[in-house]
């Protein structure tokens, strides 16, 4: 089984946000309180709470104090079992040791099985404006309204959570098991065709058959706006009803870059799996790179076209249509020739042109690596290299509704 997420935009009335944004206090100082009773019980009798113990912590705990009961007792038990995950996950060494968390941290409430009813569904809207809304009931929180702009499994359900966004936005995220037998199977065709890709700074992506993608820079365009409401934020009275309002805009803004640069990853991601069976990427360390990158530009720049992400939604794509994604290692792959296969170590970063000195072959720098990448997979790439040229303008990429990267430096060409 898979786990595959749901994400819809929802709506509620004042009242229901104001009971939600209680829950998730009222959570949180749960949660806080299961993290000191694991804290005394370890002091005490040097063990660590199971995650039966912990539920049934939550439950007591919730029994025992009025507070708590306003919480479900399935969310209540939700909160101990994220309290459990974030403490395996540092006995793991994947991540820091579980701290109090403060309010503003704690922004989701999960609903395992029960205590939510979806209903309602229906059309709503004409054309270009139809859209798809239902109704959400999520127990003693109350009602929302979801726009469901994709179809959802029901009956595959296994947990809702509701997110309560920094900005004041809501999401409902359904998170849904779906067999995997299908797609192995799928996956186990034989790649046909398979593509290279590069990722970097000054282009975001450059593919082995030549095309690139510039990469928008939406934070950094936005950074302006975001550093006035920053300045704005900090003329204000600290919790006051202005500040408040100001730190809401500041995330909205925020939330925009992050919607805007999802955006683009997925439609890149879906530009390539029409076309190829097998992605080939490099095996990135980013935060190495972060860490070394020399500028604060730079550094915010590598921050900005987050490569991560990026593979995380290229690798989403093609998994979902049962294609294959190669991480490769990136050890040198921006010094090697790609035609003689030796290593030019003069290569440096402000070079934008590779030039071999044994066999004199030149070609752009990115394009070069990710042929490359293309070869470490065991694929045998063209004899000549495709020319480098930019892809099309992907499809209703929202530039400038956000007010972000209108300008684009890309030489843009019409598709079609
Ligand atoms: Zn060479």
């Amino acid at each position: 089984m898979r786990v595959r997420a749901y994400r819809f935009r929802a709506y509620t009335s004042k009242t229901t946000a104001r009971v939600l944004k209680t829950q998730l206090e009222v959570a949180c100082k749960l949660y806080n309180a299961l993290l000191h009773a694991e804290q005394e019980e370890y002091e005490k009798n040097k063990r660590t709470m199971s995650m039966n113990e912990l539920r049934q912590l939550a439950l007591d705990l919730r029994k025992q104090n009025p507070e708590f009961q306003v919480l479900h007792s399935q969310v209540a038990q939700q909160v101990a079992d994220r309290f459990y995950h974030a403490r395996q996950r540092f006995f793991e060494g994947l991540a820091n040791k579980p701290k109090k968390k403060k309010p503003h941290q704690y922004l989701s409430l999960v609903y395992p099985q029960s205590g939510w009813k979806l209903s309602n569904t229906r059309e709503v809207g004409q054309g270009k404006n139809k859209k798809r809304k239902a109704r959400l009931r999520l127990s003693k929180i109350g009602f929302f309204t979801l726009v469901m702009h994709r179809e959802l499994p029901l009956e595959q359900v296994s947990q809702v959570c509701v997110k309560l966004n920094p900005s004041g936005r809501i999401h409902v995220i359904f998170l849904v098991e779906e067999p995997e037998a299908e797609e192995e199977q799928q996956s186990s065709k034989e790649p046909k065709n398979a593509v290279g890709v590069d990722l970097g700074i000054t282009r975001l992506a450059t593919l082995s058959d030549g095309r690139f993608l510039e990469n928008p820079k939406p934070l950094e365009r936005s950074l302006e706006r975001i550093r006035t409401i920053q300045r704005m934020l900090s003329r204000k009275k600290f919790l006051s009803k202005n500040w408040l309002k100001t730190k809401r805009r500041l995330a909205k803004r925020h939330e925009h870059v992050k919607d805007f640069r999802r955006d683009l990853f997925f439609k890149l991601g879906a530009l390539l799996a029409q076309e190829y069976d097998l992605l080939v990427l490099e095996d990135l360390d980013t935060e190495g790179l972060i860490q070394k990158g020399e500028t604060r530009t730079r550094r915010m720049r590598l921050y900005d076209s987050s490569f991560s992400e990026l593979r995380r939604c290229l690798e989403w794509v093609f998994q979902k249509q049962g294609k294959t994604v190669l991480a490769v290692s990136a050890y040198n792959s921006s010094r090697e020739c790609f035609l003689c296969g030796r290593i030019n170590q003069n290569l440096s970063l402000e070079d934008r042109v590779f030039h071999c000195p044994y066999c004199g072959f030149t070609l752009d720098r990115d394009l070069n690596a990710s042929l490359v990448l293309l070869k470490r997979a065991g694929w045998v790439p063209p004899g000549v290299p495709a020319e480098l040229r930019p892809l099309p303008p992907l499809p209703s990429l929202g530039l400038g509704r956000h007010g972000v990267a209108m300008k684009q430096e890309a030489p843009s060409v019409r598709a079609g």
